[in-house]
């Protein structure tokens, strides 16, 4: 068996900002790459309170970090200079200037490192480019203390604004003698405060993980296929069991020449959750054809690598916790797993670890009164067997699993699997011709039907309300009822969301123009509703009009496109400002 090397390692940081008061600001993670001869700032994310990126006020430990900079340069000597290029394209030009004294709330320091470093020609390209340009120029000087970090900063912006922190608190063990101790669970405190931003925040760094990387990396196996199991049991809904043979391609792999297998699952929606998607997997393990342990090394968020030996299958096994709905999502409760009374709603980028493989097939093991709802291809007439065309097709695909009601809704070639739950189940028949109607309307504005099985499931829900698609499949969960005497209330946002099969999934863009895909699909779906009945001629106009009151309302601090950014903070600019653009470009074209 091959020992994994050493050589480097990676470190991740929490961070979390609030008000004196406690009101959280911000939190982001940060990862630091050391080796014998540096210490890298690689990469980082953050989000502000209530959504969206904190900057440019960015936190402390940006201003630390910054990202693509070496920190240290080791063995480290005073008088060591060093250049380069950074993220946003920013110059720096370090230097470790010497030792002082340093008096902070957290006590006194003598001898401590002072590291100086001048940023210039920043290159951010966004909408707040000039803002951010100005804070990251500048000359910004740092002070650590050894076996403690970072003690105090200063750094002077370009613009004359200029950030002051320092450590209030710290635990690091004694035994380290580092400028930057980074062992898992060391705990720096600090109070900062710039003139841009004049209420002082605490922010608080963490070490949450420290690890290494094998050095083979570069070079992984080549899969050839990949068998799936899952099984539930129906006195533990929330535990989903899954085993996965893995089969190397014959020709890439010699008894010499060992490689790794590189696994990973998602990280879709978990920027601000360190493990990702990890955290709710438990008992991961691998076993070779001979039916040994192999050791799996996790090597990033949500990563692993296995040493395999000659090419020889690999069995995964693992459980999942579906404890998701414990917690809040970026992208809304209807697109993470959920537990329901009657059925099991999981998107497989909550459940599947893989590699990159083609040939994918998969087969679930339910309880004998229990259906499987998905968008996936069943094999022959072999109960819960599908294959799946590709590693995104089993990734970003919803299944529901239960003793929910599931029916098929097909119209012009388009196929579209429906799976209700709760007491949505007794309006099947209703939302069946809901659905089918709503197919036939939009092949005949769109030309055609995309030719996948696609899955529709709506859920009740009670504290929230909301759609999604993901792939080939779409997700509701809303409040009510689905009941033919109250159409107008619940068919507007099935129509919106599966006008998402056309616009959205087979209309797709590269960059964000949401604008389009969402304000477009707004309107598209609102006039056909109208065509069809679902919703009067004066209920279509009154929307239309409070459509345009809601934009005129937020209209004029961006443009739409940008809105777009953050689409759900900009509601009124990109789906009412998009509908609108929509409307006027129909009344042209006619
Ligand atoms: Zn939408």
């Amino acid at each position: 068996m091959k020992e994994v090397v050493k050589s480097e390692c990676n470190i991740v940081l929490s961070a979390n900002a609030a008000t004196e008061g406690g009101a959280p600001l911000a939190e982001g993670t940060f990862t630091l790459k050391k080796t014998d001869t540096v210490l890298t700032s690689i990469d980082f994310g953050t989000s502000g309170h209530g959504g969206g990126d904190p900057s440019p006020k960015y936190m402390l430990l940006y201003y630390m970090s910054h990202c693509d900079t070496d920190l240290f340069k080791f063995p480290i000597g005073v008088g060591e200079t060093w250049t380069e290029e950074g993220h946003w394209h920013v110059q720096t030009k370090s230097r470790l200037e010497g030792y002082e004294s340093v008096e902070v709330s957290a006590g006194t320091f003598s001898d401590c490192l002072k590291h100086k470093t001048v940023f210039t020609d920043a290159n951010v390209q966004d909408t707040k480019a000039e803002l951010r340009n100005a804070l990251l120029n500048g000359t910004r000087y740092l002070w650590f203390a050894e076996g403690v970090g970072l003690v105090k900063l200063r750094y002077e912006h370009s613009n004359g604004v200029i950030t002051e922190a320092e450590l209030l608190e710290y635990k690091t063990p004694a035994e380290d003698r580092e400028y930057l101790p980074l062992q898992i669970g060391n705990v720096w405190t600090y109070k900062w405060q710039n003139t841009y931003r004049n209420e002082p925040a605490i922010e608080e760094w963490r070490v949450i993980r420290n690890f290494s990387e094998p050095e083979n990396l570069e070079c992984p196996m080549e899969l050839a296929s990949a068998k799936y199991e899952v099984k539930i049991e129906a006195d533990a809904p929330r535990v989903a069991h899954v085993k996965c043979l893995l089969t190397p391609k014959a020709d890439s792999n010699t008894k010499d020449d060992e490689k790794p297998l590189l696994l990973s699952m998602s990280h879709f929606g978990t920027e601000d959750l360190y493990d990702g998607y990890a955290r709710y997997v438990r008992d991961l393990t691998a076993t070779d054809a001979g039916g040994e342990k192999i050791p799996v090394t996790e090597i990033g968020k949500t990563q692993w690598a296995v040493e395999t030996q000659n090419a020889s299958p690999v069995t995964l096994c693992y459980t999942v916790l579906l404890n998701h709905d414990e917690r809040e999502w970026p992208f809304g409760r209807d697109e993470a797993p959920y537990v329901q009374e009657d059925c099991i709603f999981c998107p497989g980028y909550a459940l599947f670890i893989t590699g990159e493989v083609a040939d994918i097939e998969l087969r679930i093991d339910v309880p004998d009164a229990w259906y499987v709802s998905t968008a996936w291809n069943p094999i022959g007439n072999e109960r819960y067997r599908f294959t799946i065309v590709d590693r995104d097709d089993l990734m970003y695909a919803y299944m529901v699993l239960g003793t929910h009601s599931q029916k098929m809704a097909e119209s012009d070639g388009a196929e579209v699997v429906i799976a209700l739950g709760g007491h949505f189940k007794a309006s099947m028949d209703e939302v069946q011709r809901t659905v089918k109607s709503l197919l036939h309307t939009y092949s005949e504005i769109f030309g055609g039907t995309p030719d996948n099985r696609m899955l529709f499931v709506a859920n009740p829900c009670d504290i929230y309300s909301g759609g999604g698609v993901s792939g080939r499949s779409i997700s509701v969960l809303m409040d009510g009822t689905l009941d033919a005497d109250n159409r107008q209330s619940w068919t507007p946002l099935v129509a919106h969301e599966i006008c998402h099969i056309w616009n959205g999934k087979a209309i797709d863009f590269n960059t964000q123009e949401y604008w389009f895909s969402e304000g477009f699909t707004e309107y598209c779906s609102k006039i056909s509703c109208a065509r069809l009945g679902i919703i009067s001629e004066d209920d279509f106009l009154r929307d239309l009009e409070r459509k345009w009151e809601l934009y005129l309302s937020k209209q004029g601090e961006l443009s739409i496109r940008e809105a777009g950014e953050n689409k759900m903070v900009n509601r009124e600019l990109v789906y009412e400002g998009g509908s609108l653009i929509a409307a006027a470009l129909d009344l042209q074209i006619r």
